[in-house]
């Protein structure tokens, strides 16, 4: 079965805690105590969604790695 694993970082320093990823993917970003987003499950939401998070933030503090045997480009 294949399957992707995504890394996905998050710059806390540059986060502003606008919790626009949170709302698009609330499975796999959590605003922390300091209210700065933090990855909880890599693999909570649909990939899309998580795509769609990282490129949704304002301070461009996600990045997504892929990793995987077969890498794809789109
Ligand atoms: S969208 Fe960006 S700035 Fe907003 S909470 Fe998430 S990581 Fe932080």
């Amino acid at each position: 079965m294949a399957s992707t694993d995504m890394k996905i970082n998050v710059d806390k320093e540059a986060c502003i805690g606008c919790g626009t990823c949170v709302a698009l993917a609330p499975n796999t970003f959590n605003l922390d105590a300091e209210g700065k987003s933090e990855v909880v499950d890599a693999a909570g939401d649909p990939e899309v969604d998580i795509r769609k998070a990282a490129e949704a933030c304002p301070v461009s503090a996600i990045k997504i790695e892929e990793v995987e045997s077969e890498v794809k480009t789109e």
